[in-house]
């Protein structure tokens, strides 16, 4: 049974918006887009503009116990100090406290008309969050381990672990992109992944690659300066952590390169690879990126928070490498708002059209995760997976520049006709 909704405006991202626009659905689906009268009675919503769900390309939803309590820091090194000496101490109030917090994030992130998630875990604790809100997704499970003993088996583990989580999520939350079982199940897949080339040893991050499998990679990549000093000299704060943390190894040997070109060499950059930060990346590393077919996710907000410095979006965009946008954790961003996020990056990047950012949290970030089939534009074939935004009494004289420029969180509405 079809049903009609109209809209002051529609945008479908891959194409202009459309004024006074109509969307038919159909069994969850969409099936065709058009504008003027509707071909039959219609629900119509007024002066709201209805997009594609939102994708959030990288975010650490596990985090959330962390909210506000890791300040903003002067240098990465500062606060990642900060952060391990916080995580050292255990969760307060334990298990309990880590799913409330990161089922409140979940909530919020709905709310604020998030449908597909980029979710790096270290414990698997965010998928069943992610099955019952109806999110759909990627998990990336991730290793940290700069002298770990037993590569092979650590990837071994993690994918049992992974296997583990599929069956308790049952075959209704299971369906792998491209190939579900019926229209309404959230497809989240998993991946397991290497955190940083200063945490993941050359060993870990091949073992890592040896046992990939169809859904993307996904690491933290030159976020800051002190990143890119440890690959080119192996001293620095970093050095220093990893000593006091007690998993320095003379084993370890300098690549004396930059950090692209040390992921290149190992062989973890491969297309679609979803490279989060990429604050300092330098124009020829773009280049690279572009050329890997690599995917960067901007966070820009939690790049200012750990004083990784803001990133570089013209030249992202200039350069033609795909750009998705993330979050970043609630340990380094006042919230997983996608909005809030755009509001940041036109703030960052005022020549950059309104267009191509809102691409970035649409088609950018569903195609990286590979879910381009279902999400990131309203075309057909599609899931009716939307998001209602209130227009200002007045209008919107340019609609996407207004998506872009800080939206009320009470205006947004998730649709899932
Ligand atoms: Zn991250």
């Amino acid at each position: 049974m079809s049903k009609y909704l109209r809209a002051r405006w529609l945008l479908p991202i891959d194409r202009s918006p459309i004024e006074n626009g109509w969307l038919e659905t159909e069994a969850g689906r969409i099936v065709r887009i058009g504008s003027g009268r509707a071909p039959a009675d219609a629900d119509d919503f007024g002066d709201v503009a209805l997009l594609p769900g939102l994708v959030n390309a990288h975010t650490h939803v596990e985090l959330s116990w962390l909210e506000g309590q890791v300040p903003p820091a002067a240098s990465m090194h500062e606060w990642i100090t900060a952060i391990v000496r916080t995580r050292r101490a255990g969760v307060p109030g334990g298990r309990d406290t880590e799913i409330a917090a990161a089922q409140k994030a979940v909530a919020s992130m709905v709310a604020s008309g998030t449908a597909v998630v980029g979710d790096i875990s270290n414990t698997l604790i965010t998928p069943p969050l992610f099955a019952d809100a109806g999110l759909s997704g990627v998990v990336f499970h991730e290793l940290l381990g700069f002298s770990a003993p037993d590569p092979q088996g650590a990837v071994r583990e993690a994918w049992a672990r992974i296997d583990e989580t599929r069956k308790t999520l049952g075959s209704e939350h299971a369906g792998t992109p491209g190939n579900l079982r019926e229209p309404r199940g959230t497809p989240l897949s998993f991946s397991v992944v290497a955190h940083a080339p200063y945490s993941v040893s050359p060993a870990l991050f091949q073992a890592i690659v040896a046992r990939a499998g169809r859904t993307p990679l996904a690491i933290h990549l030159a976020e800051s300066p002190e990143e890119l000093e440890f690959l080119r000299t192996g001293h620095g704060p970093i050095r220093r952590t990893l000593e006091t943390l007690g998993v320095w190894t003379d084993r370890w040997r300098v690549p004396n390169c930059d950090p692209v070109q040390y992921v290149t060499d190992l062989g973890y950059l491969q297309p679609g690879t979803l490279v989060a930060h990429a604050v300092h990346v330098t124009d020829d590393g773009l280049e690279r990126l572009r050329r890997a077919k690599a995917v960067i996710v901007t966070c820009p907000r939690s790049n200012l928070w750990v004083g990784a410095g803001p990133p570089r979006l013209a030249h992202f965009y200039a350069a033609r490498v795909p750009v998705a946008v993330g979050t970043d954790s609630l340990a380094s961003s006042p919230t997983l708002s996608v909005f809030d996020e755009l509001t940041e990056m036109r703030r960052l990047a005022p020549e950059v059209s309104a267009a191509t950012l809102l691409e970035s949290a649409t088609r950018v970030g569903a195609d990286a995760l590979g879910l381009g089939r279902d999400y990131g534009t309203l075309s057909p074939g599609k899931r009716a997976v939307l998001t209602r935004v209130a227009l200002p009494p007045a209008g919107a004289s340019d609609v996407e520049e207004y998506l872009v420029s800080g939206v009320p969180a009470l205006d947004i509405t998730p649709l899932r006709p």
